[in-house]
């Protein structure tokens, strides 16, 4: 079952010296429960085209369902992480973690039991009270991940979650994140500039041409998850 279609979503951004064509028709279609890497050179239209799916920008042609419906406008059943952990400095893991359910208004006491249960899943318990600067950034990333994930949704977007890591503490991350997603079986796009990590977690890599930037090939990946 197709989560996630994109057809024919083009974006051109407006701007003073003219307008700058970002993306050129893309065509994919994400099943539920699968995780798609997208790798190409840098500015070919991929954090572009995760905005759109995100619903932050508006396509400017073609058109994107999420569950069968056309988006409009910023979606609530996805989750974002983005390539820096943006967490508030003043507030401990748990209530960074928290912050999801307060601005969504979930009910706060099934919203603690469940983000307890993803500190635990990401390693972070005995962290709970620990402020963003007495982490590594490893585990800033994973309490980020956690948040982006409270709220149960659907699809998990994540743009360079981990180019701001060291190499070495990139490689644990990403075992990490495999194994969170082999427990939580989200719909993942993920966006990365190292191709070996998303050979690692992916069931299929999508790979970008030059901006205005294009699907200029697909490959399926058929790897066993530990
Ligand atoms: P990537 O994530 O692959 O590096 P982006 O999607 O960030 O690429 O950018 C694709 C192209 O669109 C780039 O040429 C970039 O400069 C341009 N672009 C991205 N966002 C905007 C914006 N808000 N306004 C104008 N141009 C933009
Ligand atoms: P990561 O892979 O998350 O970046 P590090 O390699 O920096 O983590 O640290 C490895 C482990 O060391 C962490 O999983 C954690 O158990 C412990 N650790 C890291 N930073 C701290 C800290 N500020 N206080 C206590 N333990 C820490």
């Amino acid at each position: 079952v197709p989560l996630i279609e994109v057809r024919g979503v083009t974006k051109t951004y407006p701007g003073r010296d003219g307008p700058t064509e970002s993306l050129r028709p893309i065509d994919l279609s994400i099943n539920e429960g699968e995780f798609v890497s997208v790798v190409g050179p840098s500015g070919c239209g991929k954090s572009t085209l995760l905005k759109l799916v995100a619903g932050l920008a508006p396509a400017s042609g073609g058109e994107i369902r999420i569950g069968g419906r056309r988006i409009v406008g910023p979606q609530t059943n996805v989750g974002i992480v983005f390539q820096n952990a943006v967490l508030m400095a003043w507030r401990n893991v748990s209530n960074n973690i928290l912050l999801q359910a307060e601005m969504r208004g979930m009910d706060m006491a099934a919203a603690r039991k469940r983000a307890q249960q993803l500190i635990e899943m990401a390693g972070l318990k005995g962290f709970e009270k620990k402020y963003p600067w007495q982490l590594s950034g490893g585990m800033q990333q994973r309490a980020s991940i956690c948040r982006a994930l409270l709220h149960d949704p659907a699809v998990m977007l994540m743009d360079e979650p981990f180019g701001a890591l060291d190499a070495m503490t990139r490689e644990k991350m990403n075992i990490e994140l495999q194994r969170i997603w082999l427990e939580s079986r989200k719909t993942v796009l993920l966006i990365t500039h190292s191709i070996p990590e998303a050979v690692f977690l992916s069931d299929r890599v999508i790979v970008m041409s030059e901006r205005p930037g294009s699907i200029a090939a697909t490959y399926d990946i058929d790897l066993p998850r530990s």
